[in-house]
């Protein structure tokens, strides 16, 4: 599914522990040459949040910033890469708006900062691929990367399995200190029911990608031109062509998207503020923070996620009752507009 040779995988307990070996493997192994590491605004805590652990174990961590689209541009990696630099960890696609990064232009930029011959440096290169793998083509040659997170659940295998693409001769500190398994990197026995299931998920989901591919892009297009075109005062969130086929992400001025989320699940319509991880809080999302949205705006996003079992009617109803849903609340709205 993504290219690698099989002793370049290390299977985990799922994308987090993969993002996590990733970047706390590559620091502890690396301190001696460098301590900083350069990431983006945008990932998902399984990397921030393990990002502001490092920063209190010492290392200096570079947070870089998007544009409205959420794109994280190549320039700004080269600008950021200092001497000390040891990884740069930018993920694939975002799980909130979907916007597909530069993965190879940023690891051209990479591989021309380490240089060539004696001098040559290394500054190792992860993504966390976990909303890619399986739904879009992700090959780790072609992208060239060092590392990259992949989780079983995101493609429709088992829940509590996961991998690391770990390139060949790359050297990391284990996590999980025991036995030998999975060539001393991961200690404990093998989920091997997990990992079987996580086997036969990739199988289907590389058969079935270009028709399932096809069929959601055309989905996903209907779903945006029709909520841009019949609902007034709504954005896309998230960059318009480079984006995940399965995810369709909307602002709405003058709402608030709790209410509109109770009032779809009313409807039989589930959808999601912000990221299911933020959710319940009050804080506004960070990443559509990062993409520049107003504290008022990033309260009336949503976002829906399209999969193998959704049809055009479906898409349909829910621009429908979308659309109901909006106009009653606008007109009870004190946020303004009716
Ligand atoms: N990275 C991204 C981009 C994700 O969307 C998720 C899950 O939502 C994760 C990492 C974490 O994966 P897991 O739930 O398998 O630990």
């Amino acid at each position: 599914m993504i290219g690698a040779l099989p002793e370049e995988i290390v299977f985990t307990s799922g994308g987090t522990e993969a993002d996590n070996f990733a970047l706390e493997g590559i620091a502890y192994a690396h301190e001696a040459t460098g301590n900083e590491i350069i990431t983006s605004a945008i990932e998902h805590p399984a990397v921030l949040a393990c990002c502001d652990f490092l920063a209190t174990r010492g290392f200096k961590i570079t947070h870089l910033p998007v544009d409205q689209f959420g794109v994280v541009s190549s320039e700004s990696v080269a600008q950021a890469i200092t001497p000390k630099t040891i990884l740069v960890s930018i993920m694939h696609a975002n799980n909130e708006i979907g916007t597909i990064e530069p993965i190879r232009e940023i690891s051209e930029v990479i591989k021309g900062a380490r240089g060539q011959g004696p001098g040559a440096r290394k500054i190792y290169f992860h993504t966390d691929a976990v909303q890619t793998a399986g739904h879009i083509p992700v090959n780790v040659n072609e992208l060239g990367v060092d590392l990259l997170a992949v989780s079983a659940h995101k493609l429709y295998g088992p829940k509590g399995v996961g991998l690391l693409y770990v390139r060949q001769g790359t050297k990391l500190t284990s996590l999980i200190h025991g036995g030998g398994q999975e060539r001393n990197r991961r200690a404990s026995t093998e989920n091997v029911a997990g990992i079987v299931g996580f086997g036969a998920a990739a199988e289907i989901a590389v058969r079935e990608m270009a028709d399932e591919n096809k069929k959601l892009v055309k989905l996903r297009d209907d779903f945006i031109k029709k909520v841009l075109t019949g609902i007034s005062d709504s954005h896309l969130n998230g960059d318009p062509v480079r984006r995940l086929p399965n995810n369709v992400s909307f602002s709405l001025n003058y709402i608030e998207g709790e209410a509109m989320l109770i009032n779809l699940d009313f409807e039989g319509i589930a959808a999601s503020t912000g990221s299911a991880c933020s959710s319940g809080s009050l804080e506004p999302s960070h990443v559509l923070k990062a993409i520049g949205l107003s504290y008022e705006l990033s309260h009336g996003s949503l976002r829906f996620s399209l999969g193998k079992e959704t049809t055009e009617e479906e898409v349909e109803r829910a621009v429908e009752v979308l659309d109901k849903v909006v106009k009653k609340l606008r007109a009870m709205s004190p946020l303004g507009k009716k």
